[in-house]
């Protein structure tokens, strides 16, 4: 891969909200893209703008489509897995299907790369650092999760199996895997469909509904712009010192969801109330949600120079022009 300057990219879960950003950047760099995607919750509007480019190509498939993989896979230097199941609503009303996504997909996109000795950056998450009280959260710290008998942390339990699988295929076979832990990650295109908190905020703020803050809004994230994502995952692909550790991802300024209602009101100029709902009716009973959430970022930093460029007032604003052209 070194001195090789255009690369031959796969990325899972293509037309997702990520995946359809970090196609439009490798494109940007002069790559190929393939993407694949089943289209559970990824959209075909996402990529519609790439239809025409030269380099890249899409294909309707499932990752668990061994003869489809196989294909895709030997055209390729590069694997970005990020088809999963995500977004919290999915996970507490369909555990199954988390947890067989998850494990079995990322485990055909391992197999499937050893074979064709593709470099792979997989995608955790930072609901991984679960009922961590020690902020901020770093890739080495110790990890407490909830009972199994929450679904919710199901979600968690799953890519870290991801996590260890693909740092075992590392240890075991020489495989160059890359893990990523991805802290709230938001921007154009995402939608509010699957329960995430500012694709729902701003399209309740632009129809002057309610703001619904789940439990008393005292919880709080951070939440990185989705373009800042894709940069570090393209220098984290091409970069040798990146293989076979793990790097989160995202941004360090903390609101909480009360001050997120409020910033998306104004930014807005809605007319909005704010409501809070309890979160046995927002999720069902015994659910269990993370106070809050930080990610230290001084590892990525420190080996690409990486940090967020975008305030949340740039991401507000910029959801808010996307859901004002697109709704
Ligand atoms: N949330 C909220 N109202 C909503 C949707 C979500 O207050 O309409 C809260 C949710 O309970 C959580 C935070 O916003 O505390 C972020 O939720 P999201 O699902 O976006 O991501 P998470 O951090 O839970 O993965």
């Amino acid at each position: 891969m070194k001195g090789k300057k255009s690369l031959a990219y796969l990325i899972t879960g293509g037309a997702g909200f990520i995946g359809s950003h970090l196609s439009d950047l490798l494109l940007a760099q002069g790559h190929r893209v393939l993407s694949v995607d089943n289209l559970s919750t990824g959209r075909l509007e996402n990529i519609a703008h790439l239809h025409s480019h030269p380099h890249y190509q899409f294909v309707r498939a499932d990752i668990l489509e061994a003869v489809v993989m196989d294909r895709l896979a030997s055209q390729v230097d590069i694997i970005v897995h990020l088809a999963a199941a995500v977004g919290v609503n999915l996970i507490v009303d369909h555990p199954v299907h988390t947890i067989e996504t998850n494990i079995m997909g990322t485990e055909a996109v391992l197999k499937v790369a050893l074979r064709y000795g593709c470099r792979v950056l997989i995608a955790s998450t930072s609901e991984v650092y679960g009922k961590g009280i020690r902020i901020p959260f770093a890739e080495t710290d110790d990890v407490l999760l909830g009972s199994t008998s929450k679904s919710r942390w199901a979600y968690a339990a799953s890519k870290m199996v991801d996590e260890f699988l693909g740092l075992a295929y590392h240890q075991e076979y020489g495989l160059e895997v890359i893990p990523f832990r991805l802290f709230n990650t938001v921007g154009p295109r995402q939608t509010g469909r699957y329960g995430m908190v500012i694709p729902r905020f701003v399209t309740q703020a632009l129809q002057n509904e309610p703001i619904t803050v789940y439990g008393d809004g005292t919880q709080s994230r951070c939440f990185c712009d989705v373009r800042d994502v894709v940069q570090a995952l393209a220098a984290l692909s091409i970069n040798e010192e990146a293989v076979g550790k793990l790097y989160n991802i995202g941004n360090t300024e903390e609101i909480s969801m009360n001050e997120l209602a409020e910033r998306v009101r104004d930014l807005a100029e809605s007319e909005s109330s704010i409501t809070l709902i309890p979160y046995s009716e927002a999720y069902g009973p015994g659910f269990e949600d993370m106070q809050r959430r930080v990610p230290d970022i001084s590892r990525v930093n420190a080996l690409i120079g990486w940090q967020p460029t975008r305030t949340l007032d740039d991401i507000l604003l910029a959801v808010i022009e996307d859901k004002k052209d697109n709704e």
